[in-house]
Order: C-alpha cells, then structure tokens, then sequence
C-alpha cells in the first residue's frame, strides 16, 4: 500500500504476451504468428479492451500494472485485518456487558 504514497500513475490491467503476426505477406508469420506483442487487457466504462503496448512503453505499463495490483492486493489484506479487529472488538464488548442484576 506504501507504494501509493510513490507511484502517481497506476494502471488496472492485465498484461500478457501474444504470438502475432505483422501483415507482411512473405513474412514467416503469414504461416504462424511469430512477433512478440504484449497486449493489455481492461475494460473502459464496462466495456473490454486490449491494446497492445508500445515497445517503448512496456517497462512503464509493466510497472504500473504491477503497482496497481500490489494497491489492490494491499487494500484486500487491509479489509480482512478490518473485519478481524471488528469482530474481536465485537466479541470483547459482548464479553465485558455487565448487565444490571
Ligand atoms: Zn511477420
């Protein structure tokens, strides 16, 4: 979670490298996909999208996606400790109800 105090971009996504091919009709790929491309995968407003990333943008999109679920992740530990004080402070509360005899 520290890494939103650094990271001022992060980017939801997912990322994954795909065998394409390049358009060039004499190019061993018109028979099998062969050009590496990393393509990311998000949604926008609901709806799906993949891209592919530019060459000189995969280190950057790397680290903000990787940033990104490291937030997500952080923020679901969070949630969970949240949820575990609750009920620990819920149980201590019941315990210590001392009603009126
Ligand atoms: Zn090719």
């Amino acid at each position: 979670m520290w890494q939103l105090l650094i990271a001022d971009s992060l980017l939801r996504g997912s990322l994954s490298l795909v065998k394409r091919t390049c358009g060039k009709p004499n190019c061993r790929c018109a028979i099998k996909p062969c050009h590496e491309a990393w393509v990311l995968a998000t949604s926008r407003q609901g709806k799906p999208r993949c891209q592919v990333v530019r060459r000189d943008d995969i280190d950057d999109v790397q680290q903000r996606v990787a940033v990104y679920k490291e937030c997500r992740a952080g923020l679901r530990t969070l949630e969970a400790m949240h949820k575990e004080e609750k009920r620990l402070l819920r149980g201590l509360i019941d315990q210590r109800n001392m009603p009126y005899e």
